[in-house]
């Protein structure tokens, strides 16, 4: 174990640690997973994973703890929910400390994520007393109509690696004033992130002797992950991660008729007009393409700029492109640490030996960055931009890394066209002065994302709008505006309160 991350203890972390929550940390039957720091390749911690019986373990904790939980009135639950949030609030420094050292994103990055985790706790507070359904005119006389939303069950919720802590609380805020359970299987690369929130807000659901409804179960694809999509005690699986896995997952969840929510892969653009802010663009292309070094599902992977303005908006992020300090991800003044594996290093430069096969001239970077000292072992890459002649089948991929590559258009149309081209459907943005263009780019027949902005990159949403994308991105929708509406089910209530028995439709029987 690293000696001097002091954080490590607050947070309950220690050498050797328990890869399952049922209401309390059990002894794992499981294979050791080492969770390691990608900046310097050295171990952090240990865990011990579950087996397929601690998984079952988790599971009933979280059945039980939901009997109980359902009919617990929703304000109520909010106000539990408040409470967790506090406790984020509290930890809000050492848990992103924690996000930087096993993921390796910025300090900034870590602290961001945590605050987004602290934000949508508040959402669901509110939430909790707006789980709002209609009432109806009945076509009978004496008859009143109406819907309400019931709890669903214990949701499955599986993690990707890249936001370890928010995309939990996305979903667990809201399935908890929902009257939810949560069974959570986080990423195998970043699993002290998961056991660091479940201590943190563990002592609110312990005083409320409901310590298993955030059952967390760490471990490999056939002992847990495989077992929790395929569980038909699970009425919703919640996914973010790859669309190949995702692909995989949807189809056997539908299997079983149960509901996902997929949040997978991107692939987005930001559309650049002649009449741009240039300043903004550039500054909000680096933050979108570099920033995470480039692993956000929602990071900018394709400039599309106006021929007229191309050679300008090339010639200033080329400059600021070599103003970007790769390094330490603690270290103030970074602005692009690590990469997650040295696996994905390698995809990287797959990736753009691919490019340059399909006429990609490679303008900046794109070679792995070798760092000294302590940092010798780190998966550090230097952010490459690429210019592509037209759209090829590496633009069409989402590659895990920074990678921005940039292609010209000659009118909105083309630009559409290129833009929509894509298999995936996350988040787009476009930049012009224009009224005109901007609500085109966000009409019926603009953008086909989950996400459209106008004079905002494609990376960093807010927590109050739904987030997601359509067609390989998934079609899933978590966090604000009516996303809640996925963690519950809705039932439709009819009430006679009259003497006769009058049918719908008018039809007489006997
Ligand atoms: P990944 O697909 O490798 O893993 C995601 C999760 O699935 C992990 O918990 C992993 O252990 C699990 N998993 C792996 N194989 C599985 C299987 N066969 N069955 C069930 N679960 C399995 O993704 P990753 O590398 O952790 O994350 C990066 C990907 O996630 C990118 O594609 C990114 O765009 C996407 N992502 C999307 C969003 C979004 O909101 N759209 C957010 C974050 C990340």
């Amino acid at each position: 174990m690293t000696p001097d991350y002091g954080f490590l203890k607050e947070l309950g972390i220690q050498g050797s640690n328990s890869g399952a929550f049922a209401g309390r940390w059990l002894t794992c039957t499981g294979p050791t997973l080492d969770s390691t720091n990608p900046a310097t390749g050295e171990r952090i911690a240990r865990v011990e994973q579950a087996s397929k019986a601690e998984y079952e373990a988790c599971m009933q904790a979280a059945s039980q703890a939901w009997l109980r939980w359902r009919l617990v009135p929703a304000p109520r639950r909010g106000e539990i929910v408040r409470r967790m949030g506090e406790r984020m609030r509290e930890k809000k420094d050492a848990l992103g400390k924690l996000i930087t050292l096993e993921t390796g994103k910025l300090l900034q990055e870590g602290w961001g994520e945590v605050q987004e985790a602290i934000d949508i706790a508040d959402f669901a507070v509110g939430q909790s007393r707006m789980l709002y359904g209609l009432s109806m005119h009945s076509e009978r006389a004496l008859h009143s109509m109406r819907e309400q939303w019931h709890p669903l069950g214990v949701v499955g919720i599986v993690t990707a690696f890249n936001f370890p802590m928010a995309v939990w609380a996305w979903n667990s805020m809201l399935a908890l004033v929902c009257g939810d359970a949560c069974l959570w299987k986080p990423s195998e690369s970043a699993p002290l992130c998961a056991i660091a929130l479940t201590n943190v807000i563990r002592p609110v659901l312990e005083a409320e002797g409901l310590a298993g409804l955030c059952s967390l179960c760490i471990g490999g694809v056939d002992d847990v992950a495989r077992p929790l999509i395929m569980d038909s005690r699970i009425p919703l699986v919640s996914f973010t991660g790859s669309t190949a896995v995702g692909r995989d997952v949807a189809a056997r969840v539908a299997g079983r008729l149960g509901r996902s929510i997929l949040e997978l892969g991107g692939n987005n653009a930001v559309v650049v007009m002649p009449d741009a802010d240039l300043e903004m663009v550039v500054r909000s292309t680096l933050f979108g393409a570099v920033g995470t070094a480039g692993q956000r599902c929602t990071t900018t992977r394709r400039l599309l700029v106006h021929e007229r303005v191309a050679e300008q908006v090339l010639e200033r992020l080329l400059r600021a492109y070599q103003r970007v300090k790769v390094g330490d991800p603690m270290e103030e003044g970074t602005l692009c640490g690590p990469l997650i594996k040295p696996q994905a290093v390698a995809a990287m430069l797959d990736t753009l030996e691919r490019a340059k096969a399909q006429g990609g001239k490679v303008l900046c970077g794109g070679t792995k960055a070798q760092l000294k000292g302590r940092l010798e072992r780190g998966n550090f890459v230097v952010p490459a931009i690429v210019r592509m002649g037209a759209q090829t089948e590496c633009v069409r991929e989402e590659t895990f890394a920074p990678i921005l590559y940039v292609l010209t258009f000659q009118n909105m149309d083309e630009a559409l066209r290129l833009h929509n081209e894509v298999p995936q459907g996350l988040s787009s943005a476009i930049f012009t002065l224009s009224v005109r263009d901007a609500e085109r780019f966000m009409s019926a027949a603009g953008s086909d994302c989950g996400i459209a902005n106008a004079n905002i990159g494609t990376s960093g949403a807010e927590i109050g709008g739904a987030f997601g994308g359509e067609k390989d991105t998934g079609g899933g929708r978590e966090s604000g505006s009516d996303s809640w509406k996925a963690y519950m089910r809705r039932q439709t209530n009819t009430v006679n309160w009259g003497t006769e028995l009058p049918l719908a439709q008018g039809i007489q029987f006997g």
